[in-house]
């Protein structure tokens, strides 16, 4: 990876600063009101096939898609609910010519932009350096591995993780945050220190740490267990403590179960002041590529439709999106626990796991004071 200008890193620096303090800034927001973020999977095109991939993605662009009209559409109503954060999400959503234009068009309505190409031959220098003009303020690479050849064997293309380290390169020169995303399931848990060790030199503002939901191609994969969690939280909260960098966890929410038991002057500073646990249908809004809405994308029960509805309406009417929203519905060890409104458990694994949204998140091995002994971890 090639270094950039002080001037480029002295940004990076700042941005780090500005998503750190983003939590708090957030704070204030209504979670049955308006999302924190809304996800737009803007195509399921793609060129690669990777292993856990929530989408199936496809070679072809899809003809049901939503155009750039409805995209400025949708960009509209997300701004009008007052959900703060945008991401134009894929399959690879450089295969879209109007990425460019929906970025500059969120930005005009006071979006936070963001964005996650795929690490293919549409992945240059001269296409990142359009999103910086068109305004994005965050750009995500996906790296589950830390070495080429484990992460392009996941990824099914040769060639994509020096892609991603280019590309980090090239973000880098041009001043522009950089997200990693890295997905941990059974295949590559063993691989966590590693790529701790990885990140920490990428020079990123960023890492999103995905722990698989079994939905789509990854349902055949195995996930994390419960103890692994605990290890994981461990080894997380210590770089999170030392990290220049953001460390969010996600599909996790018994991380803030796992903050909560830490004494006091373990916790991160701004977790009293950041915005609540995002979960499900909880501050988290998904849309797919034909416009159906849904509490997740690891959680394919659609509620509503944007060429029929409008999001901020189908956000705050859903059936579905309420339960969700209602800690004293959840059942079970979740049902039972007092960190329920904090954390909830992973609604979407909770789904994919039992076929019930409102189980137990069966990847926390917590076991609530008042639930019966009886109840296997
Ligand atoms: S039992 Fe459920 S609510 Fe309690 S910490 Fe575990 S996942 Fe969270």
């Amino acid at each position: 990876m090639s270094g950039g200008p002080i001037g480029a890193a002295e940004s990076f620096h700042e941005a780090a600063r500005r998503s750190r303090s983003q939590g708090a800034a957030f704070a204030g927001l209504d979670y049955d009101r308006a999302p924190l973020l809304v996800i737009w999977e803007s195509t399921r095109s793609c060129a690669l096939v990777c292993k856990h991939c929530r989408a199936s993605a496809i070679m072809g662009r899809d003809p049901r898609e939503l155009g750039t009209a409805e995209g400025f559409k949708l960009l509209d109503e997300t701004a009008a609910m007052g959900t703060p954060i945008f991401i134009v999400s894929g399959g690879d959503p450089l295969q879209r010519d109007d990425l460019e234009a929906l970025l500059a068009h969120g930005k005009s309505r006071g979006l936070r932009m963001g964005t996650i190409p795929a690490a293919t031959e549409r992945l240059t220098r001269e296409r990142l350096a359009a999103l910086a003009r068109a305004g994005v303020d965050q750009v995500a690479f996906s790296l589950d591995a830390p070495s080429a050849e484990e992460h392009d064997g996941f990824r099914g293309v040769a060639g994509s993780f020096e892609k991603v380290m280019a590309a980090l390169g090239w973000a880098r020169e041009l001043g522009l945050p950089v997200q990693i995303n890295t997905c941990f399931a059974a295949w590559n848990f063993a691989r966590l220190d590693a790529m701790i060790e990885l990140v920490r030199g990428l020079g990123i503002v960023f890492w999103e740490v995905f722990f698989l939901v079994p939905t789509g191609r990854g349902s055949a994969m195995d996930g994390v267990r419960p103890e692994q969690f605990e290890e994981a939280f461990a080894k997380l909260h210590a770089l999170s403590r030392e990290a220049g960098f953001v460390v969010k966890l996600t599909e996790a929410q018994h991380y803030r179960r796992y903050l909560l038991q830490r004494p006091p002057d373990e916790r991160p500073r701004a977790m009293g002041a950041s915005a609540p646990a995002v979960n499900a249908g909880k501050g988290f809004l998904f849309v797919d590529f034909k416009g159906e809405v849904y509490p997740s994308g690891f959680l394919p029960v659609a509620v509503g439709d944007v060429r029929k509805t409008p999001l901020g309406e189908i956000y705050r009417e859903a059936p579905l999106l309420k339960s969700l929203r209602a800690p004293a519905l959840l059942s079970g060890k979740c049902g039972a626990c007092e960190y329920r409104a904090v954390c909830a458990g992973s609604r979407a694994r909770a789904f994919a796991l039992t076929g019930d949204p409102l189980a137990s998140d069966p990847a926390c091995g917590y076991e609530p004071a008042s639930f019966g002994k009886s109840v296997a971890k």
